[in-house]
């Protein structure tokens, strides 16, 4: 038997349910998860940050523009979603010329942003090492956000609205019809106008399954460990290097934890991605370079795919080769932050009413999401 529905959205994760969340007030929904639970891949394994000083145009617009709703997301979420922590980003000697301009650039959009030297560097974050900084990037409203209750709070909304979730439900054929697309999963059938691909690092994936043309995205791994706080560091912001002792970045969690990374990129094909222990060697020997701090022992370890266009931009459109279906994919270390106006984005893409009016005011436009980018 097949069931009619408006969109059916693949996947679960941050994209999924909030393109569900945006489109239900104007079209029947179904989101299909392959996994038995939510949330499993990239959204549950994020370092939960919000910045706005971070990434290309368009992942600016969405993370300014996503930020009303995550100071006050009403009656969806029990508390806001955002705790200002603050972020720090060093930078040696050698490369303050190129910070200087990094940061007058930034403050385009984030006028809160400014460069400060070493000895206010070292104030607002007490353990690094003088050595290896000169001075600093610092963007003093960068948050702390609670993934999980915005992902339950779009989960929320969608069902308020009458969205349909289907977890252990894997899109495995996508057929066009004549007016839409038959989309099937081991159990049941859909027929629906449109598909949202919003598949994470299995986008291209989909595509493929669906007839359509990939559009070149790479999943890349990044690792992640918890330790133990000394106490000193309820104070401190997220702090981030660049260059020497090499990428990574340490940021205080709630309790006496903290959470490192090197900040890794490893391409990778779409699977469970999991931690590797010279990524973690790694991460730790560049912490305790950069910083007084000592780490003996790892509480916890992670890894999760970021996934990128090939030129880093979110890819949110109409597919131009077979109508119906729209791309949600690409969102690479910035789908948590941006996630409420690209699903706000992707609605009206989808309902044809186009990019909302603010993404647009901070210079993003349809065309410049679109996956027709892409295409040579
Ligand atoms: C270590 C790390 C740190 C990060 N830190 C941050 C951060 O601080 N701030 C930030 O904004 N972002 C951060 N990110 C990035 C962010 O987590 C991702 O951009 C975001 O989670 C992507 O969400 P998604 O829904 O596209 O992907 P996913 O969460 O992976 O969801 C895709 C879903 O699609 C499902 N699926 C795939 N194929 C099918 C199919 N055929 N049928 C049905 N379902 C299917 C999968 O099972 C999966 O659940 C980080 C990522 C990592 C790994």
């Amino acid at each position: 038997m097949v069931a009619e529905t408006d969109v059916v959205v693949i996947g679960g994760g941050m994209a999924g349910v909030t393109a569900a969340h945006h489109l239900v007030a104007y079209r029947e929904v179904v989101v299909l998860e392959r996994e038995d639970q939510l949330a499993q891949h990239t959204t549950g394994r994020s370092a939960a940050v919000y910045l706005e000083n971070y990434g290309g145009l368009l992942n600016r617009a969405l993370t300014i523009a996503s930020r009303p709703f995550l100071d006050d997301p009403g009656d969806l979420a029990d508390a806001p979603l955002l705790e200002a922590c603050g972020a720090l980003d060093v930078v040696p000697e050698e490369s303050v010329a190129e910070a200087t301009a990094l940061a007058a650039e930034g403050t385009r959009l984030v006028p809160s942003i400014r460069l400060v030297d070493q000895a206010e560097a070292l104030a607002l974050h007490p353990a690094v090492r003088p050595e290896h900084v000169a001075a600093a990037i610092w963007e003093p409203e960068a948050s702390a956000m609670d993934v999980m209750a915005l992902h339950q709070a779009f989960v929320r909304g969608a069902h308020a609205g009458g969205a349909a979730f289907h977890r252990g439900a894997e899109a495995v054929q996508l057929e066009p019809t004549d007016d839409g697309w038959l989309v099937t999963t081991p159990n049941a059938t859909w027929h629906a106008a449109a598909v949202v691909n919003a598949a994470g690092a299995w986008g291209d994936v989909v595509a493929e399954r669906a007839g359509v043309r990939p559009v070149g995205l790479v999943p890349m791994r990044r690792t992640a460990f918890t330790c133990a706080a000394p106490p000193e560091a309820a104070g401190w912001p997220l702090l981030h290097a660049n260059y020497a002792p090499g990428p990574c970045y340490l940021k205080p969690e709630t309790g006496d934890q903290l959470l490192g990374s090197l900040a890794d990129e490893t391409p990778s094909d779409p699977v469970d991605a999991r931690p590797e222990e010279l990524d973690i060697a790694i991460a730790i020997d560049r912490l305790t370079t950069l910083t007084n701090l000592e780490i003996r022992h790892v509480r916890t370890s992670w890894a999760g795919l970021r996934t990128f266009a090939p030129d880093r931009d979110p890819v949110i459109g109409w597919d131009d080769e077979l109508p119906g279906f729209c791309w949600m994919v690409g969102q690479g270390g910035t789908g948590i932050q941006t996630a409420v106006a690209a699903g706000a984005t992707v609605a009206g893409i989808v309902t044809g009413s186009g990019v909302p009016q603010e993404v647009q005011d901070l210079g993003a436009t349809e065309a410049a999401f679109s996956p027709l980018r892409l295409r040579t």
